[in-house]
């Protein structure tokens, strides 16, 4: 009786003791305790506590279920990429890489290393005619020479522009007779005929003979893709152009918690792309993917002549640019979008595509949908203001401006050289600037980034006194584009951005505090930890 008593008051304890483990484990949400690390927004505090993805509390010595100790490393708010190609780029990790090539020759010499007479496309990505020793468009006879058989398909450095073999022009049936399409040039020979290189919606004619990328292809590079961004710090992107499958991989791979990285989609401007989201509505139920905007291209790029301006290219007097997407269009698609609950980002880079998009915008009437102007590369002294005043959110690419630098004075002419990347100017309006990378046309390093915003000067120091150097930003700008002014362009200032407690637990932890070093040391600061939703998803 008594050992019966004694057993029954044992069970009680066990019970007791198991309720307390089960509850704990259940019902309180394990803590995680980033400790030894130093924060630059709070510099009494040296450790970080999460539970749940979010950050609970920021102070001294925390303590916890899990302890992750960052070794004195510098803590940001996660950083965010405000404008890139996420498929794009991991397709690009696949093809051939032709950046900083110095001729023509070098590239026909890549693709003859690759060149074996099948029917498979040799693809790749990078040349940029600037960067030659004769600045000139490259032809379709260079390629023919070393792939007279199979077909050689390669974009300019900002996907503006292909440059392609015979095979290719026979394969889609292009010749002398083919009429440019409204919004795309074919440059010709003096007798008419191709020379290979298409720019901007000429690029079409081309695009839908190349070989599909199969869905297995895009999840693949997604993951490489995304791999790459954690291990540059980045926590989140905005990426500009997705298209439905995209969508569908980005949500099976949230579903099996293998996407590491935060997407904020800018859906093509493409009814099988959008027209699902329309009728439903923005997707924002997960923090892990939002899919509330629709990015439309207005107009081209510096670099191949597309970019639309009020008055003529100092190069090629006679040429103003491209017009991609015909106005009234844009103005019925933000009308039309805008009404469904979606942001509308539109592509323009030259001055008179910025005018009429802030046209359209101020037509709309739409103040509060933060639509947004994409790269804003080259703008009127009298349109700074208008951003501001009708809630239009310049989105720009800092190292866009040091990589243009050595040419863009040619295209410009030096009168209007002050309307190039006028960060500082809009700033001092009162808008505030996302940054981006535009990747794979940069590097999606965000220390370049900021490297670029700061100093206006390329990584060798060049030019000494950076480039327009009254238009730089300061650290603290810099910065804020990459966190707090990214978090606002995609809606969600409420929980990302910040190291507070109540926000999302994602983290950029850095080796050095970027607010008091050389500038010049920017670019080899080493990102030691990437954390997204309180978990390490990137080690040094
Ligand atoms: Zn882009």
């Amino acid at each position: 009786m008594v050992n019966q008593m004694k057993n029954v008051a044992l069970v009680k304890q066990l019970y007791i003791v198991f309720s307390v483990i089960f509850m704990t484990s259940c019902d309180q949400p394990k803590v995680t305790v980033f400790s030894n690390c130093v924060i630059p927004s709070f510099p009494a505090a040296n450790s970080i506590a999460c539970a749940d993805g979010k950050i609970t509390s920021i102070g001294e010595d925390l303590t916890g279920d899990i302890m992750i100790n960052l070794e004195k490393g510098v803590v940001y708010p996660g950083f965010m990429d405000a404008h890139l190609h996420l498929v794009w780029y991991g397709k690009a990790m696949e093809i051939l890489d032709l950046v900083g090539t110095k001729s023509a020759a070098e590239i026909t010499s890549i693709v003859a290393q690759v060149y074996d007479g099948s029917e498979r496309w040799i693809i790749g990505r990078g040349w940029d005619q600037n960067d030659w020793e004769i600045i000139q468009y490259p032809n379709k006879e260079s390629l023919d020479k070393v792939a007279v058989d199979q077909p050689v398909y390669l974009h300019r450095i900002d996907g503006h522009a292909i440059w392609v073999n015979s095979n290719v022009l026979s394969i889609c049936g292009i010749d002398r007779n083919t009429a440019d399409p409204i919004g795309g040039k074919i440059l010709r020979d003096s007798s008419g005929n191709p020379t290979g290189v298409f720019i901007d919606n000429a690029m079409d004619l081309i695009k839908k003979f190349v070989p599909d990328n199969s869905k297995n292809d895009k999840r693949r590079q997604i993951i490489n893709a995304v791999r790459k961004l954690n291990q540059f710090g980045l926590t989140a992107i905005h990426d500009a152009g997705t298209d439905i499958e995209t969508v569908h991989i980005l949500k099976e791979l949230i579903a099996q918690e293998q996407l590491t990285i935060r997407v904020n989609a800018m859906l093509n401007n493409n009814s099988e792309d959008y027209q699902e989201f329309l009728t439903k509505g923005p997707d924002i139920t997960d923090k892990f993917l939002s899919v509330r905007t629709v990015k439309i291209y207005f107009d081209g790029a510096m670099g191949s002549r597309g970019a639309a301006l009020l008055e003529p290219y100092a190069d090629d007097p006679k040429n103003i640019g491209l017009n991609l997407t015909d106005e009234r269009k844009i103005t019925e698609k933000v009308n039309q979008f805008n009404a469904a609950g979606f942001q509308v980002a539109i592509h323009c880079i030259g001055d008179r595509a910025n005018r009429l998009a802030l046209d359209i915008f101020e037509e709309s009437g739409n103040q509060n949908a933060r639509n947004r102007i994409e790269h804003a590369q080259i703008i009127h002294s009298d349109d700074l203001p208008r951003y501001f005043d009708l809630g239009v959110i310049p989105s720009m690419q800092a190292t866009h401006c040091t990589s243009d630098m050595y040419w863009i004075d040619e295209r410009l002419g030096d009168e209007r050289l002050h309307e190039a990347y006028p960060w500082q100017s809009l700033l001092q309006t009162g808008s505030i600037i996302p940054g981006g990378s535009d990747a794979p046309v940069e590097i999606p390093n965000p220390l370049l980034g900021i490297h670029a915003a700061v100093t206006r000067q390329d990584t060798s120091g060049w030019p000494a006194e950076g480039w327009q150097a009254n238009e730089r930003m300061t650290i603290d700008q810099a910065l804020a584009s990459i966190t707090s002014w990214a978090a606002y362009s995609m809606f969600a200032e409420s929980y990302l951005g910040k190291i507070k407690p109540g926000y999302i637990a994602d983290f950029t932890v850095l080796s050095q505090d970027l607010s008091t070093i050389d500038p010049a040391q920017i670019p080899s600061v080493n990102v030691h930890f990437t954390i997204v939703n309180g978990k390490v998803v990137y080690r040094r």
